[in-house]
């Protein structure tokens, strides 16, 4: 009973977060930094900012995290953090030799203002950029948002190394939003089924779940390399997925280059999924190849096999609000019924979109974006729940009300796979299936009396 002080009585709350459903912002922005081939992320602020943003992507993703930072000192803080900015372009490129630094700030070099556009000019003026060498930047002040937000502005400051030279490349970029590894690559093997021609960024496939070779590689193969990220520019339009993750990026390579985008949901679950290959098959002009057809078949055949372990049995999710609004719906197609979802980034869109997922369903679902653990937590204590689906955090929930528990989100700490395998697109979707059905079974087995107790499910 770690969470024993929960108490089941919910009194109103605006200024008090308690147990956050999120994480700071230069952590989305370091992620989708690395997402770059050749990118150092450099992290404008002190020292224990950056020891925490590496750390909390390290225990992610099991693999080393690399970033600079300006290490703000009681100096810096007063005066400014300009010379050690300075100091450390000319550091980085000196010793690490990345092909671009892509920067964020953090509460402190937020709150003194600091003017990261203006730097880089001076230190351009003052010559400190190699010939070719780049750097761009976000600002990523963590006392509004989430670690989401500062992954879309870091995506948003990628758009501007996009050139238009007037000639379309025929390519679709495609942003896919915070999502995993192996997800990233999943994105890439469909739309190359489907004929699309990609520009996929960031992608930290081949970065965040490279092998273990033997020799280490300080700029792992994987990540979009600058070349693309210059032809964003030329391509025939955008597909970004999620509206908090990828959306703004999308619009302002549409504003700037005049590459039309479309805004799709992430393409978590059977019905996401389905709209993604549509506008893949739209833009590429082509019927959807049998491959997809039958990988879509074996969902649907799992679904119609194992439904009657499904129905209506209450969820209660928390995350991310991209990846929340699909998993609800795939949830919603399954007849399960999505009761509580809580997201700890701000954005009342959210809940109007959850409300509208949810409206034929017999019950009104608790529904909070700028919500916490705690308030999830009282949630299921006043409506119990058969399953939970969230990130790590949530164990404490699982363990205390004896709820079977599906991790899925970020961050992961205590499991491992969420680099590996996808849980984008229909086979991204089976192994989704796979866990709830797991976990879901397997409480079955544990509570079923001896009478009951089947071999066969
Ligand atoms: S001070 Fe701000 S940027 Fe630094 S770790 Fe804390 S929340 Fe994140």
């Amino acid at each position: 009973m770690l969470l024993r002080h929960t108490p089941k009585e919910i009194s109103e709350r605006s200024a008090l977060t308690i147990n956050p459903a999120k994480t700071c912002q230069p952590i989305g922005a370091m992620y989708a930094a690395l997402g770059i081939h050749g990118c150092l992320p450099h992290s404008h602020g002190s020292q224990g900012c950056c020891a925490y943003h590496r750390s909390t992507l390290t225990r992610h993703y099991k693999e080393p995290i690399s970033a600079a930072t300006s290490s703000f000192t009681e100096g810096a803080s007063v005066f400014g953090g300009q010379a050690n900015m300075m100091q450390a372009i000319s550091n980085i490129f000196a010793v690490y030799e990345p092909e671009i630094i892509a920067v964020h700030t953090t509460c402190l070099s937020e709150t003194i203002g600091e003017d990261l556009k203006q730097i880089r000019k001076k230190a351009i003026t003052e010559g400190k950029f190699p010939k070719g060498k780049y750097m761009i930047s976000a600002s990523t002040p963590s006392y509004v948002g989430s670690h989401v937000t500062g992954f879309a502005n870091m995506v948003t400051a990628m758009t501007e190394l996009a050139e238009s030279t007037g000639k379309k490349n025929g390519k679709v970029n495609i942003i896919p939003g915070w999502v995993e590894p192996a997800d990233m690559e999943e994105i890439k093997r469909l739309a190359a089924l489907v004929g699309v021609k990609s520009i996929l960024f960031p992608d930290t496939s081949g970065v965040l779940n490279g092998p273990l070779s033997g020799e280490y590689k300080m700029f792992p193969d994987g990540g979009t390399t600058i070349a693309e990220l210059k032809a964003t520019g030329d391509a025939v339009g955008t597909l970004a997925l999620g509206e908090w993750c990828s959306a703004d990026a999308a619009r302002e390579l549409d504003k700037k280059h005049k590459v039309p985008c479309k805004v799709l949901d992430m393409p978590f679950g059977l019905k996401a999924t389905d709209r993604f290959i549509d506008a893949l098959r739209t833009v590429a002009g082509v019927t959807v190849p049998d491959e997809i057809g039958l990988e879509r078949g074996q969902l649907v055949d799992l679904i119609s096999d194992m439904h009657q372990y499904l129905y209506h049995k209450k969820v209660a999710l928390v995350g991310d609000p991209d990846q929340l609004i699909s998993m609800t719906e795939f949830l919603v197609s399954m007849d399960m019924y999505p009761v509580h979802i809580v997201t700890g980034t701000p954005g009342k869109k959210f809940e109007r979109r959850i409300k509208e997922l949810t409206a034929g369903l017999p019950y009104q679902v608790n529904v909070k974006a700028k919500g916490d653990m705690f308030m999830l937590h009282q949630w299921i204590k006043n409506e119990p729940v058969d399953l939970l689906i969230g990130n790590t955090y949530c164990k404490y929930i699982a363990r205390d009300e004896d709820i079977p528990f599906v991790r899925w989100g970020f961050p992961i700490l205590d499991r491992q796979g969420h680099q590996y395998f996808p849980t984008v697109g229909y086979k991204g979707a089976l192994r989704l299936l796979e866990k709830i059905l797991t976990v879901l079974l397997d409480r079955k087995d544990r509570d079923s009396p001896e009478q009951t107790f089947e071999l066969v499910l």
